[in-house]
């Protein structure tokens, strides 16, 4: 049935697409645009533009030291406690002020006004609140940001959603429910301290091609601001069945697994609070999400299970949501935000493989917390006929963050080798390098690591 209503929904939107500017466009770009979307795994897309080649293209040099956090295995009872203050009356309360405005256009009186309503009810929670502007050729507007700052970390969590929207909708779904949980998330955290910092964002300039979380990602980068994970909200609150009422999405790029497997496990151990079981989908750049992984940085993108019949429509209203849904779903980021802040890390780098005599690597503890049991392995292979393979094993009991320790491996043969570094520990993910050298003995000459 669920296939089914997709694919009418799709065609009536190309049938729509096609009506509107048949007589505008050549058929053949028309035609692009539909298969663009249509080629994509959600319709959630930038109502304002062609297609994803209209989006800024960004080319970066690939960002160094993964941190990747494991999920814990047991519910925290001061997460269980914080989550139940969201209710549906908070989520509510933020939907009627938020749709107030009439249609929120991005440049529009009625978007200003809302921004200063976020601004303002930021403000009003003691939190720090900026304006982040940003000039485009399509449009001028501002994010708007709060922060609580952690209490032994400068790593950020970030949970956003666009508070935008098309001309003709008062956009309570989309993406009033992402807004609506972001302030919620912001109103029962600021009582809590968290290690890490965390940072509650609303763009605007989503409709006209992500342009404001484009803008923020942009300058965040340049900042060289270590975002570790982005959890983005967009339409988190259309469940007319009650099976859909416990089915929710998840969109992830290859980097950004870690966070769905993250999530899935917490909304596994607050289940009893949430009821909402998580699938990903895989790629998609129909929301802000996509601007981060533009940046390198990891971040991912919820989304309801049943899309949303008034989708960019004056019907999109808080009368034709699931307030019981929106509430759980906005539990089910908030526990993750949560339980990802609180929790500090050991994380392994190989800071450097040199050769001469021997082979020497290094390997730093870049996290916060101390590295148990770590092993440093450095293994060889190839040589003359490519009949040589070692491999050497060190270990010490304790790195402590920002420490690093040496192995080195004394090999001899001859003949050109490759070498592969790996270094883990009990409470720290795996971390290899590769590198190619000459053996001449026990020299090892003009060794390169590869990149
Ligand atoms: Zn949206």
């Amino acid at each position: 049935m669920k296939h089914r209503g997709n694919k009418t929904y799709r065609f009536y939107k190309a049938l729509v697409i096609v009506v509107t500017f048949g007589l505008l466009l050549i058929p053949g770009y028309a035609l692009a645009h539909i298969s663009d979307i249509m080629s994509d795994p959600t319709p959630h897309h930038p109502a304002y533009i062609q297609s994803r080649d209209d989006l800024k293209t960004v080319v970066i040099p690939p960002r160094s030291s993964p941190y990747h956090l494991n999920p814990l295995s047991t519910m925290n009872l001061d997460i269980a406690e914080l989550i139940q203050q969201v209710d549906e009356s908070l989520i509510l309360g933020y939907l009627e002020n938020l749709t107030s405005f009439g249609p929120r256009l991005s440049g529009t009186i009625a978007c200003n006004l809302s921004a200063q309503y976020l601004y303002e009810t930021f403000q009003g929670m003691g939190l720090e609140v900026r304006y982040h502007n940003y000039t485009d050729y399509t449009v001028s507007g501002r994010n708007v940001e709060a922060t609580l700052p952690g209490t032994g970390s400068d790593n950020i969590f970030i949970i956003c959603g666009h508070y935008d929207s098309v001309a003709s909708s008062p956009g309570a779904d989309d993406d009033g429910s992402g807004v609506a949980a972001v302030l919620a998330a912001a109103e029962v955290m600021r009582n809590y301290e968290f290690f890490h910092t965390i940072r509650f964002v609303a763009f605007s300039g989503e409709e006209q091609g992500l342009v404001g979380s484009s803008h923020y990602a942009e300058d965040a980068y340049a900042a060289n601001e270590t975002i570790i994970a982005v959890l983005n909200a967009d339409m988190i609150g259309f469940a007319p069945l009650p099976s859909d009422g416990t089915k929710g999405k998840i969109f992830e790029n290859e980097a950004s697994e870690w966070i769905v497997q993250y999530s899935q496990a917490v909304s596994q151990n607050y289940w009893d609070y949430i009821g909402i079981e998580l699938t990903p989908q895989g790629e998609t750049w129909g929301s802000d999400h996509y601007s981060f992984w533009q940046y390198g940085y990891d971040a991912v993108f919820y989304h309801e299970h049943n899309f949303n019949d008034y989708y960019h429509s004056a019907n999109d209203t808080i009368n034709h949501m699931n307030l019981s849904y929106s509430s759980r779903f906005t539990r089910l980021i908030l526990a993750t935000l949560a339980e990802m802040a609180l929790q500090p890390r050991p994380v392994l780098e190989i800071s450097s493989i040199s050769g001469g005599l021997g082979i020497t690597t290094q390997v730093r503890n870049v996290g916060e917390l101390n590295a148990s049991d770590v092993n440093i392995s450095i293994s060889l292979t190839g040589g003359l006929l490519g009949l040589y393979d070692m491999s050497s094993i060190t270990g010490v009991d304790l790195l402590a963050p920002l420490e690093s320790t040496q192995h080195k491996a004394i090999p001899f043969r001859i003949g050109t080798i490759e070498i592969e570094v790996a270094a883990w520990a009990s409470n720290a993910d795996q971390v290899t390098k590769h590198a190619t050298g000459f053996l001449l003995g026990p020299l090892v000459l003009r060794l390169v690591v590869t990149p």
